[in-house]
């Protein structure tokens, strides 16, 4: 059974969270002397000297129309990456607590467990990066917080399968943290869809990869209201800027945009899917659901660096558990592609 309140660290389970007086007055316009904020304006040209909505109900409000699910079911952060670091520090007791990945992935569960002193536990993908759910749950012990599924899977680029992954889900009492940061190049349904079903799903999204604002560093993740309670709870009181929002916003009013660049940005994969394997250098280009490729080729370290002596900047990630010999790379513009390509023809 999963009992999320069990699972807390307990000084998480009775946090008192800081409260201003923006939670608690909703009346719109006001006379607003509570924050010691500059009431005459700014030094800069634009104006900001109030803080932001400290829980982006609008913002949210259009994500939540968006992805057919309830604000209450929606958190933001400065990017995936601060709601990864985020939930290792309520779920997990440093030196204590342990958390599975699934290499080759994602680097940041990595980084998150060791910046917060937390075993982590791998259970490989197999050679054709296809995840094993009963090699996963082999390691589950009573410590066992989180299991983080990246699908499709950064860097080998696939689908995880979602028998495997539902598998995990239904047989794990702590955590399974999906990160759907490439979830609009894919076909595969999302676990928002899910989040009744599951209540120990976390799912993970971003606005930096198919929206197009990774400048902006917002993240976002769809759980149970209890698990987005807790978040709030721990987040710092104002952690979206106020011009990230405006910009998200924006964005929100602008989704057919995205899928127009979603649909070429798949085109322009498709084009590379095709022409790369045709390369004297180029061994393997693996599937692909995603905004970029992993591509094996002769000899990663050299081609990396002739690839950098023309300007043309790709991932090596040839020492990543699996993927010796491979680069990861990220599909361009037509321009830009044209110009990898010719690179690697040389
Ligand atoms: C790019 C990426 C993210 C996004 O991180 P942000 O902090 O939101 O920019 C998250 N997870 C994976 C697997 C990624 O590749």
């Amino acid at each position: 059974m999963f009992e999320l309140n069990k699972l807390l660290r307990p000084h998480i389970a009775d946090l008192k969270p800081y409260s201003s007086a923006k939670d608690e007055y909703t009346g719109g316009y006001g006379i607003f002397l509570d924050a010691n904020e500059n009431a005459l304006g700014s030094a800069s040209s634009t104006t900001h000297n109030r803080y932001p909505d400290p829980y982006q109900k609008e913002v949210k409000t259009k994500i939540a129309a968006l992805k057919g699910v309830d604000v209450s079911n929606i958190f933001l952060g400065n990017g995936s990456d601060d709601i990864i670091d985020l939930l290792f520090r309520v779920l997990c007791r440093p030196e204590k607590d342990n958390i599975i990945i699934m290499p080759p992935t994602f680097g940041m569960y990595q980084v998150a467990a060791d910046v917060n002193t937390i075993e982590y536990r791998v259970a490989p993908l197999t050679d054709k990066f296809e995840l094993q759910a009963d090699k996963v749950l082999e390691q589950v012990d009573e410590n066992t917080k989180m299991i983080f599924v990246c699908t499709p899977n950064n860097p080998t680029g696939n689908d995880l399968s979602t028998q495997e992954i539902n598998k995990i889900i239904e047989n794990f009492e702590g955590i399974v943290v999906v990160d759907e940061a490439y979830a609009d190049f894919t076909t595969q349904e999302s676990y928002i869809n899910h989040l009744e079903q599951y209540p120990n799903v976390v799912v993970l999204q971003t606005f930096s990869k198919a929206w197009g604002m990774a400048e902006l560093r917002l993240g976002m993740a769809f759980a149970s209201s209890d698990i987005i309670h807790v978040l709030n709870k721990v987040k710092m009181p104002y952690n979206i800027n106020g011009i990230t929002q405006k910009i998200a916003l924006d964005a929100l009013e602008n989704a057919n945009k995205k899928e127009d660049m979603v649909a070429a940005l798949i085109e322009e994969r498709k084009r590379l899917e095709a022409i790369l394997p045709t390369l004297d250098v180029v061994q393997h280009v693996y599937p692909s659901d995603a905004n970029f490729l992993l591509v094996k080729v002769e000899d990663a370290n050299d081609i990396y660096q002739k690839l950098m002596d023309k300007k043309v900047i790709v991932r090596n990630i040839s020492k990543a558990p699996g993927c010796e010999g491979c680069l990861r790379i990220s599909v361009g513009t037509a321009e830009e592609n044209a110009v990898l390509l010719d690179v690697l023809r040389d």
